[in-house]
Parts: C-alpha cells; sequence; structure tokens
C-alpha cells in the first residue's frame, strides 16, 4: 500500500517507519516547494506530486496548515483523510470555535475581533487577563500574545497594528488558571470504530509542549467520559477517519477542549513504547482501512521533548527503559529535534529515571 502525507516533518516520518513493518509504503509532500520526498531521510523522490497523488491508496496530512490550492488539489483526488472541514478546523481557530459551539462541547470563553479597537471590549467582557491568538497559522505558541493587565493594551494593540485582522482575525480568549492540561488521542476508521488513547497530562513550557504523562495521574471516570464524549461528538460530526487528537484544560471535574489537532499529536508520542500498537500506526491503519490495533497501555510512561538543541548524547541510553527518536534535523531555537520515551512500572520508577537522565539534558 502506498500513503502520501502532506507535510514532511517528524510526523510523516514516524508515520513512515510504523508503516514500514505493514508494507505500507509512506511517502511525503514538501508543502513548501511540492517536491515529493522520503520523509524518512528527506530524500527528495524522482516523482511529481500528481503522479504520487495518483499512486496513493490513501491520503493525509501532518500539519494542519496546509496552503489552500495544495490542499484543494489533493482533495479533487477523493483520497483525503481526514476531511478537507476537518482539517480546516483545525487550522482555523474561528472555524474550530463554531464547531466548538455547535456540538455544544465545553470551551474557553473567547471573543473575535477583528479590529484592535475592539480587544477593550475584549476586556470588558472577558476581563483583563486575555491570551490572544491568531486565527490561522499559529502553533507552538507562536501567534499568540498575552495581556496581563490593562496597562499593557496600548503596545499589544500597536503590535497587533500590522496585521491584517479582517482577513485573519484574532481570537482573544480569557486567561483561564486551570489545575492542567490534558489531551485524548483516539483513532476513528471508515466503519466508525473509535480506539481511544487514556487521557495523558501534558506540560508546556512557554507555550510549547515539552513533557507528557501517560496515563495522566489521578483521572476519574467522568473526566474520560466528558473527552470521549466530546471526541465522539467531533468526529461523528466531522465523518473523521484517522487519529484526532482534542487538548483540554482541566478546571475541578470539567474539562474544556482549548484546541483540536486533525492528526497524530505530540502528546501521542509516548505511545511508541507505552501502547500496544502506537498512534502513527493506527493512523495509517485508519486510513488504509485496516483493522485498528489495540490502544491498551503496555507501562505507564513519560514523553520528553527535545527543543532546540543537539540530541543528547547516547549514553543516556544506559538508563533502563528509555528510548530516544531523533528527527534528524538542525538544531534551531524552538525546533523539535527529537523526543525521548520512558517506560517504568509506575509514576515512581519513571520519576527516577527522569532524574538520572537530568545530567545529559540541558
Ligand atoms: P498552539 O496551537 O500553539 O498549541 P494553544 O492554543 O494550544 O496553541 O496554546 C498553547 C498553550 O498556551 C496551551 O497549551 C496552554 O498552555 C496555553 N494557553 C492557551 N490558551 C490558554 C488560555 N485560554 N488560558 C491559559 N493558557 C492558555
Ligand atoms: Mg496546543
Amino acid at each position: 500500500m502506498n500513503v502520501l502525507i502532506l507535510g514532511s516533518g517528524q510526523l510523516a516520518r514516524m508515520m513512515a517507519l510504523s508503516g514500514a513493518p505493514l508494507g505500507i509504503e509512506v511517502r511525503a509532500v514538501d508543502v513548501s516547494n511540492h517536491k515529493v520526498v522520503n520523509p524518512i531521510d528527506k530524500k527528495v523522490m524522482d516523482i511529481h506530486l500528481e503522479t504520487a497523488i495518483e499512486a496513493a491508496d490513501a491520503i493525509s496530512v501532518e500539519f494542519e496548515h496546509i496552503p489552500e490550492p495544495l490542499l484543494e488539489q489533493v482533495n479533487r483526488s477523493g483520497k483525503l483523510m481526514p476531511s478537507v472541514e476537518a482539517i480546516s478546523a483545525g487550522a482555523d481557530r474561528v472555524k474550530e470555535k463554531a464547531l466548538l459551539d455547535k456540538l455544544n462541547i465545553a470551551n474557553c470563553p473567547y471573543m473575535i475581533v477583528d479590529d484592535v479597537a475592539k480587544l477593550e471590549q475584549a476586556v470588558a467582557q472577558l476581563g483583563e487577563k486575555l491570551i490572544i491568538k491568531a486565527s490561522r497559522n499559529g502553533y507552538d505558541g507562536y501567534g499568540q500574545w498575552r495581556l496581563s493587565s490593562k496597562e499593557q493594551l496600548p503596545d499589544i494593540q500597536q503590535a497587533l497594528a500590522e496585521l491584517d485582522l479582517k482577513k485573519v482575525p484574532l481570537v482573544v480568549e480569557k486567561m483561564l488558571s486551570f489545575e492542567r492540561e490534558v489531551s485524548l488521542v483516539g483513532a476513528r476508521a471508515k466503519n466508525g470504530q473509535v480506539a481511544f488513547y487514556p487521557l495523558v497530562e501534558n506540560l508546556h513550557h512557554q507555550g510549547q509542549l515539552h513533557t507528557c504523562v501517560a496515563p495522566a495521574p489521578a483521572i476519574t471516570p467522568a473526566l474520560v467520559a466528558q473527552a470521549e464524549h466530546a471526541f465522539n461528538a467531533l468526529v461523528t460530526e466531522l465523518n473523521y477517519v484517522g487519529v484526532l487528537a482534542v487538548e483540554f484544560f482541566q478546571m475541578g471535574d470539567t474539562l474544556l477542549v482549548n484546541e483540536i489537532a486533525p492528526r497524530v499529536h505530540n502528546s501521542g508520542h509516548w505511545s511508541m513504547q507505552g501502547a500496544d500498537t502506537c498512534q502513527f500506526e493506527n493512523h495509517l491503519r485508519a486510513i488504509c482501512e485496516l483493522p485498528l490495533g489495540s490502544t491498551q497501555v503496555l507501562a505507564p510512561s513519560v514523553m520528553l521533548n527535545v527543543i532546540g538543541c543537539d540530541l543528547p548524547p547516547k549514553d543516556m541510553l544506559s538508563v533502563a527503559r528509555t528510548h530516544l527518536h531523533g528527527y534528524m534535523k538542525t538544531p534551531r531555537a524552538k525546533r523539535k529535534m527529537g523526543h525521548i520515551n520512558i517506560t517504568g512500572n509506575d509514576y515512581a520508577e519513571l520519576g527516577a529515571a527522569m532524574q538520572k537522565l537530568q545530567k545529559w539534558l540541558s
């Protein structure tokens, strides 16, 4: 079988690595120049985009910000999964909020702002602690501005004056003081079968994920039910095929959706060691119409992102039950370079392994 992925970064690479044993060949499209590449070594392949689209059994994405003409071209093949509607809901916060509201899924209080002057109204409505998000092209905390008091408003308004807000409005959210962030990754097959990984806890630094604990500690059945209800409502509405990630803020007994990612997700990387079938294989199984694999947890896990620096020296592998996944990229500030998966019998063991790893992590 042959799968084409739009985007040629680490997510396409990990899909290719997990597809190989199943005989699924994964090709990727570099969305900046439309070249077809082998996602494992990033080498340009001697095949045109049109031919690759033609040859693919299924086409999917590794990120949601796909230029519209490319997305339309691929969509005409009838092989794109998940749908354009699902991909656009992940790419455009205005559409995402409309979808959540339509489905009555609890999310963070917000206001859509298409004129910097209206930020004052947002302060009146939502309070002076705000997080201001560009509705498109933001990820890993890019395209976000934080307002912690009214006094900062003129500075922020000035910083935003350059943006064309009529074209790309802002989604202004109340800054929540949540207890923690959790996410749900699951896969849905064409026949409607759904497989959930457990809720995981995500720790962020400067708007970017750095640590993920799977399963999240102290999760109640009521929280799981809310998360799975939101996921089911979304995939049913979108007639979704593939892996979907839903990020939540936990406020006491309630989960509020932060955002959705219509693709494999950084908070599912632990599943490469910690679950029976990893998210990458399950995404391929879903879009290739193969039976979904078991998402059973094999061991509690921690995933640590390596961000903006070289990978740690391989001596770190001397720490038992530690696995390194490098993405073959050159370091740049805030760039995800790889991740470390650690498994253990319990959280205490994971904590001890993390302590041992410290000396290799900057
Ligand atoms: P991205 O697309 O960059 O992941 P998010 O909307 O998930 O954008 O925001 C990144 C991070 O910023 C979140 O994981 C969370 O830590 C923080 N954040 C986002 N929105 C809010 C909010 N309304 N209140 C408090 N923190 C927030
Ligand atoms: Mg996010």
